[in-house]
């Protein structure tokens, strides 16, 4: 009998915390990342290439700039 108890005690204790647990906010900050050129935070302005190796780098807009002078040659000019 009391195990019973017991046991409904805690499936129920386990409900209730499950549907505690909700999604923070649909509208969460955009997660800060680092230039990959100068490896400061980036706010706002942002560039996100695609390489076709699905990796995704993100630049300041300047930096987009030095890294493709550096890295692209053939396509900065
Ligand atoms: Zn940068």
């Amino acid at each position: 009998m009391t195990g019973v108890r017991k046991c409904a005690h805690s499936g129920a204790r386990k409900g209730r915390s499950m549907a505690k647990v909700k999604r923070p906010r649909r509208r969460q900050v955009h997660p800060v990342r680092s230039c990959a050129w100068c490896t400061h935070p980036v706010y706002g302005d942002a560039v996100t290439v695609t390489f076709p190796d699905k990796v995704q780098l993100t630049f300041h807009v300047a930096c987009l700039d030095q890294y493709r002078a550096v890295m692209w040659p053939w396509a900065a000019r």
